[in-house]
């Protein structure tokens, strides 16, 4: 059998000169090419015949050629290509616009497969028409390949036309595919049901004997289902061993009873919701055994995870440990060590910042241990800092950070207790996903007193209302918040800046205190801004999305959100966030300017019509589809090439299931060789990441 690592050029019916043609397609092996699949399907059995072609219906019929002719319009000068081809039904004609070189393609007596959808004659007389149709060309053999079938369509790329593409498949399947090796256990395979993989894929290009076309085309056939559990089931496994290589890990076992823990709770204004308590316990019984903890706290915006975090936090220091909190931007650590500091300060817990911005850096107060608490950047994970003993590492709004980051933080410390938070509220099946390796506590309730913030879309017209609802809430004593897309002018976009923005605030309410607020400001000077809108001597905050997390002043009770189009439906989710903290009803005003997308359309509705941070995530993945809604996010894992989150979800429990019982058994993964051979492959080097 041919090594499936063969190199694309050495398959057979590539060559050299076809070769570079695949690889800008990314198939440079023989399995890369066994697994460039269709992205749909044509239903050729029974080509149509002429005179049944319907009206309005994507259609693929057959002719053959009667004329090929380049005509040019009387009035404008286009220049427009006519086909017209005929069966033993009638005449069907087809027109390309402004491509005259099409005529090149064609020639008399020459039988064509054209599909698309179908028109009336656009001059009013009688026949139907095709506009831009796909076509292909059939030659003497081409018949089994390329019709009486259901046929899989490609995509292709210059110098490989769609027919070429297919021809090279049908080829490369028919000699390769029977000697594909099955990686997959067969008691798997039984339990599950699945196809044995050679067929699967050569059913997926080529479908046989089991072709619903319908089915194919949902990605639902056998076949599909087989290659789709397979994607989960690698996926899951590198998960499942990445957890169960943690779980053998020795790690340091805290005390659960801490006095720390019971003073600053007592010192709360606030009770804890239960929600939180459950979480606490769950993150108490993890410190408590001596391996390390891996867990993953979501919830809401606003739900409170920051002072889960910091109870956490005070039974390492109780234990007498060091524990840091790593958070995406600076004005997040700051905003985080300045309340930490006001809040464990009385009970003599010390806590330090450290940010690029940090001018004196302690880092012979982290070294020696003179510090308990470190709050800070991904400048925690750079080189030059040294823990003394770090027990507990914390990741705020994990989603900003990649797997490397969770890895290098990790090395901080000797194994120490990991706790990862965001907000990002994904059902639990795609959390399983994403972080399949880590336990999962939510926090599934807000405090209550919670007002929901009522959010509205506003068009640049509407100016004067959207002030006059800003003067409102200045009047009755509330801050506001001010969010523009960027910093700066840039000549190409065109986009309202927050330093302008700040100045015509400035003018619309003269006798209101109005800050600005960006990244470029200096680390004191943003403090300082923070600080004074805290404190309520700032009335209105103008910024860029810098205080998109984690900032939390209570009295704030509007945003007004610019260029609202711009934002991602994410993004606004969270910058709403910042708003509806405290006890009073919060308004969050989108300004749109238009003309813009669909899409755009969609997600200014959402955000409308819910504040609900699951439901607002949800849409969010129906807006964009899974592949963009996880895209960075997903790095450091395979790709879901077959799969789909949504579609499948059935599946991916499944193969989860499959995955963890394999890793749970006793035998181990040498008895799968090809098994832990496709596993390497998928997951590449960074199998190693995850696991570290
Ligand atoms: P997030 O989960 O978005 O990080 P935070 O931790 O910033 O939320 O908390 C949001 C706000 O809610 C803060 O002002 C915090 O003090 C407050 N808070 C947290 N827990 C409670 C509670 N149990 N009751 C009332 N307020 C709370
Ligand atoms: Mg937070």
């Amino acid at each position: 059998m041919t090594d499936i690592d063969t190199p694309i050029q050495y398959v057979k019916g590539v060559g050299p000169k076809r070769a570079p043609l695949l690889e800008r397609l990314e198939v440079k092996t023989l399995q890369d090419i066994l697994y460039y699949f269709p992205y749909r399907y044509e239903d050729r059995k029974n080509l149509k015949k002429i005179a049944s072609l319907v009206y309005g219906n994507i259609e693929t019929t057959a002719g053959e050629v009667v004329s090929a002719e380049v005509v040019t319009t009387p009035k404008k000068k286009f220049k427009i290509f006519e086909l017209l081809v005929r069966d033993e039904t009638g005449f069907l004609r087809c027109k390309w616009f402004n491509q005259p070189y099409m005529k090149r393609y064609f020639e008399k007596g020459q039988k064509a497969i054209l599909s698309g959808v179908v028109k009336g004659n656009s001059f009013g007389g009688a026949g139907l028409e095709m506009e831009n149709p796909d076509f292909e060309l059939l030659e003497g053999n081409d018949r089994f390949i390329h019709t009486s079938r259901i046929v899989p369509v490609y995509k292709a790329t210059e110098g490989l036309s769609p027919k070429q593409m297919r021809t090279l498949l049908f080829n490369v399947i028919s000699s390769y595919a029977p000697a594909v090796e099955d990686f997959m256990p067969q008691d798997i395979i039984e339990r599950q049901s699945l196809l044995p993989l050679r067929e699967a894929i050569k059913e997926a290009h080529f479908p046989e004997k089991f072709s619903d076309i319908s089915l194919l085309l949902r990605g639902m056939s056998q076949a599909q289902r087989r290659l789709v559990f397979d994607e989960f089931f690698l996926l899951q496994l590198g998960l499942a061993l990445s957890k169960k290589k943690k779980i053998l890990q020795e790690g340091v076992s805290f005390q659960a009873k801490s006095l720390l823990v019971e003073e600053f709770v007592k010192m709360l204004p606030f009770k804890l919701t239960n929600a939180q308590s459950r979480v606490v316990k769950e993150i108490i019984s993890d410190l408590n055994r001596p391996v390390p903890m891996n867990r993953l706290v979501h919830g809401d915006v606003g739900c409170g995870k920051t002072v889960v975090a910091l109870i956490a936090m005070l039974i390492a220091v109780d234990n007498g440990y060091q524990a840091c909190l790593m958070a995406p931007t600076e004005i997040l650590a700051e905003q985080h060590f300045i309340n930490i500091h006001k809040m464990i300060e009385a009970i003599g817990v010390k806590v330090a910042l450290l940010t690029s911005g940090t001018k004196i850096k302690p880092l012979e107060e982290i070294s020696g241990g003179d510090i308990n608490i470190i709050v800070g950047t991904h400048s925690l994970i750079q080189e030059d800092v040294k823990f003394k003993n770090l027990g507990l590492a914390i990741i705020d709004e994990q989603h900003k950070f990649g797997v490397m980051q969770r890895a290098s933080l990790r090395k901080k410390g000797f194994n120490p207790h990991i706790l990862v938070m965001t907000a990002t509220p994904i059902p639990r099946t795609l959390a399983l996903t994403l972080y399949g390796d880590l336990d999962i506590s939510v926090i599934n309730e807000l405090p209550s007193g919670r007002k929901p913030i009522s959010t509205k879309v506003f068009f640049s017209g509407q100016r004067e209302q959207v002030h006059a609802i800003i003067n409102r809430e200045l009047a009755k004593g509330r801050q506001v918040y001010i969010v523009y897309p960027v910093i700066e002018e840039s000549e190409k976009v065109d986009l309202k800046n927050a330093t302008d923005g700040a100045e015509a605030i400035k003018k619309r309410f003269p006798d209101k205190r109005v800050g600005l607020i960006h990244g470029r400001i200096k680390q004191e000077e943003r403090e300082g801004l923070m600080a004074e809108f805290k404190a309520g001597s700032i009335d209105i905050l103008v910024s860029t999305t810098v205080i998109e997390v984690g900032v939390d002043v209570p009295n704030a009770s509007l945003m007004l959100i610019i260029h609202a189009e711009r934002f991602g439906l994410a993004q606004l989710h969270q910058l709403r966030g910042r708003i509806g903290r405290g006890k009073y009803e919060s308004y969050c005003l989108l300004m749109a300017y238009p003309p813009f997308s669909e899409e755009a359309r969609r997600r200014l509705k959402v955000m409308e019509a819910t504040g609900d941070g699951f439901r607002v995530a949800e849409e969010d993945l129906a807006i964009r589809g899974p592949g963009e809604f996880f895209g960075t996010r997903q790095s450091g894992m395979p790709d879901l090439k077959v799969a789909n989150i949504i579609r499948d979800i059935d599946m991916l429990e499944a193969a989860r299931k499959e995955a963890f019982a394999l890793t749970d058994a006793e035998q181990s993964l040498q008895d799968y060789p090809l098994l832990k051979k496709e596993l390497q492959k998928r997951w590449k080097e960074k199998l190693e990441l995850v696991q570290s």
